[in-house]
């Protein structure tokens, strides 16, 4: 079905998980799709869009050729909006408002409406919070499909809200420890024990949470280890799990949200090349000893 030349694009399993769910009236109100390939996941959020408002024969929806399926992906149909700015490096609040604005009003024509949100990972602080009130809203019939290439560089208050479609597989024989951190499966491959590091990552957070200034000897010693790219990223994305963790066994709400919006900002900063000693510096000196 999905061999339709307007749907080449579409992931095939995503798109299958997806059927399976709206069958089962189980399509969630938010998801993010976590993939290197935008244009593959944009076309599968589009697809999603199609499904639910194709007009074509039942047991061949989406069909790709009837004028809603047409209108949906020539970014025509009023129940589907994509949010995107391919040319700059950040996605302000001003693209998120109207969103906040089209919650309040119902589906023009369809059951439902459709937000797209491409490149969700160059969202700023403030139009992150603007979207965490659009997820928020439970009774307006929406679908929000956020598209990032880098998890990491999405809050984790969002993530939370959302159900996670990694498009690369990389379940399998991933240890416990570094699961569910949302690295790329090349820096999962890349990786090597992280026994050693998971300690100081730990003392590191206990030292930023009680404002103990050994944390410039802690950012130190994980310096001196030299670690590779990927587990850098690590590091950065295991001091957010275990401050999210925090943050939702209702621990010191103060300074978790403080540590998670700085670790938000410095995956930015990683993302404009930032040396990681940098970032770890800036880390500890923006949480105030
Ligand atoms: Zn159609």
């Amino acid at each position: 079905m999905e061999n339709n030349v307007v749907f080449k694009d579409v992931d095939q399993k995503v798109s299958r998980d997806l059927r399976q769910a709206y069958e089962h009236d189980a399509i969630s109100h938010s998801y993010l799709f976590v993939s290197s390939d935008n244009q593959v996941a944009v076309a599968t959020a589009n697809w999603l869009a199609c499904l639910f408002l194709c007009e074509g024969e039942t047991d061949n929806r989406p069909d790709g050729t009837c004028a809603n399926c047409q209108r949906v992906l020539s970014s025509n149909h009023p129940d589907v909006f994509l949010v995107e700015e391919l040319e700059k490096q950040s996605l302000g609040i001003s693209l998120i408002r109207p969103l906040k604005e089209e919650l309040a009003k119902s589906p023009v024509e369809g059951s439902r409406r459709f937000f797209i949100i491409n490149d969700a990972q160059k969202m700023t602080l403030s139009a992150s919070n603007a979207l965490l009130n659009v997820l928020e809203e439970p009774i307006a019939p929406v679908v929000t499909i956020l598209i990032a290439n880098n998890v990491n560089q999405i809050l984790p208050t969002i993530i939370s809200r959302t159900q996670l479609v990694n498009f690369e597989n990389t379940t399998e024989n991933i240890p416990d420890s570094v699961a569910n951190l949302g690295l790329s499966s090349s820096e999962l491959d890349q990786l090597e024990d992280t026994t050693e590091l998971e300690e100081l990552i730990q003392g590191l957070y206990n030292d930023l949470v009680q404002h103990n200034n050994h944390a410039v000897l802690t950012v130190k010693q994980i310096l001196d280890l030299n670690i590779s790219k990927a587990a850098q990223s690590f590091v950065l994305a295991k001091l957010q799990q275990i401050t999210d963790q925090n943050l939702q066994a209702g621990n010191d709400l103060q300074i978790n949200q403080q540590i998670l919006s700085t670790i938000f900002k410095v995956n930015e900063m990683r993302s404009y090349n930032v040396s990681f000693s940098s970032c770890l510096n800036y880390l500890i000196l923006a949480i105030e000893f």
